[in-house]
């Protein structure tokens, strides 16, 4: 099969699906056809047609973080480093995809580009905030895709969409050109339907970048011919508190039979302890704002993107611009952030959400001790009803707590898929691996699979 046949294909198939997915923001037939005259032969990723998360910045396609704030920004006059190794290894960006504004978000209910359907229901959300990658990987539209995960929102929708996904090693992938969200939990991920795919994509995009300060020097391993390798003996520890009665029983029960193709395997699996997983919710729920109040301070009408109309002075231009540029989630995150970080509160708050962060790592150093992994499910519940949730924020952010905890420490870790309900909506099985050690979970991914 030729590029161009493979790139007409992925044409057809978004120019036919995407109207009812919604997970794309950007698609350009031209931009695409740009890019079949001039690709890289015989490269790792030649004539793969791939697709972006729409916070990850593009030279010659608008970037909009799913936001009002940034809905004409096509101003960087660069690529991202991420689309650059991509282009390098000769793929196709077929365009930008649909997600929560900011990154914000479980559902990609928050996007102002409206909501994305999930491929196995459309009345369903795909999950977030990285929706439109995970549909789009799903419904078949590309063959893999990046998104971005600073609690969950590569493995979450990957889980809600019967897809791969992965949060690499903090530092494994450069984040330069990524719009930051929360800039110490952020991390690149990847969508694809197979392990393998999502090792070639990983190969080629990982690695120390110049532009990124915190990229790491780890060499590269070739991730996609390491994938095969015998269970026997491996040892994999499930927290008792990944498989509590706050876990959905259906979801559980897919996760014990994965438990059981691992034992079949030779695998020994042990139940462990994951003592503070109470504490992650609340702490991501204070450091991601702390962070993101920072972050999104750029956003002032006169550097970046919104500016209102009729404005009388400065601070009037500031004030009229951010409220009418960002939705009702930014903001919330935006006063909730500026509140912990605020003096009297900063030590009650912050502080006491970054000391958190250091009692979750002992957590995980005492299972990687004696453990290769560390399995459950990806998510507490199956995907929900598109506006279901709307009224009930806590409820949506309790769904981010078995995601929460790699991200707080860095560590990778991927989401697999694990079959169905009995409604017949996905469920993801979650493995975490110790830092850099993406070769061991997607061994263990890969034997599953
Ligand atoms: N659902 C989480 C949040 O709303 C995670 C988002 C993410 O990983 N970008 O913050």
């Amino acid at each position: 099969i030729t590029a161009q046949a493979l790139i007409q294909e992925s044409v057809d198939r978004i120019t036919e699906l995407d109207p009812k997915l919604n997970s794309f923001i950007t698609f350009d037939t031209d931009y695409v056809k740009s890019q079949v005259t001039d690709f890289q032969e015989n490269q790792l990723l030649s004539g793969i047609p791939v697709a972006l998360k729409d916070n990850i910045v593009t030279r010659d396609l608008a970037t909009t973080c799913g936001s009002k704030m940034l809905e004409n920004f096509t101003d960087p006059l660069y690529d991202a480093t991420v689309a650059e190794r991509l282009r390098t290894a000769g793929s196709i960006n077929m365009g930008k995809l649909n997600m929560d504004e900011f990154a914000m978000g479980s559902s990609n209910e928050s996007s102002h580009f409206g909501p994305v359907h999930n491929p196995y229901n459309l009345d369903y959300v795909p999950g977030g905030s990285s929706g439109g990658s995970a549909a789009a990987v799903a419904a078949g539209l590309v063959k893999a895709a990046l998104g971005s995960d600073t609690g969950g929102s590569v493995r979450q929708p990957a889980a809600f969409t019967n897809t791969v996904g992965l949060k690499p090693t903090y530092g494994r992938i450069s984040r330069f050109g990524v719009v930051a969200f929360a800039s110490s939990l952020d991390q690149i991920g990847i969508f694809s339907k197979t392990v393998e795919d999502n090792a070639v994509v990983l190969e080629a995009i990982a690695g120390r970048d110049e532009m990124d300060t915190t990229s790491s020097v780890q060499e590269v391993p070739k991730f996609s011919e390491l994938l095969e390798t015998s269970m026997a003996g491996k040892k994999i520890a499930v927290p008792e508190e990944y498989m509590s009665d706050a876990i959905n029983p259906e979801i559980r029960e897919r996760v014990l039979e994965a438990i059981e193709v691992y034992r079949g395997m030779g695998a020994i699996v042990e139940t462990v302890r994951m003592p503070h997983l109470d504490y992650v919710v609340p702490a991501y729920y204070i450091i991601a704002p702390c962070e993101a109040s920072s972050n999104l301070a750029r956003f002032d009408g006169i550097r970046y993107g919104y500016r209102a109309d009729n404005t009388t002075d400065l601070d009037n231009i500031y004030e009229k611009s951010r409220a009418e540029g960002f939705g009702s989630e930014v903001k919330k995150r935006i006063l909730v952030g500026t509140y912990c970080l605020s003096a009297g509160h900063y030590d009650a708050f912050y502080m006491q959400a970054a000391k958190l962060r250091t009692v979750i790592k002992q957590d995980f150093d005492v299972i990687f001790k004696e453990y290769d992994v560390i399995l459950g499910p990806t998510t507490p519940d199956a995907p929900f009803k598109i506006g279901e949730h709307s009224k009930d924020a806590v409820k949506v952010y309790l769904n981010d707590l078995l995601t929460i905890p790699a991200n707080l420490v860095g560590l990778p870790a991927i989401s697999v898929p694990a079959g169905f309900t009995k409604e017949g909506l996905p469920v993801g099985l979650q493995l975490t691996g110790k830092a850099f050690d993406e070769v061991g979970i997607y061994q263990f991914a890969y034997a599953f699979e």
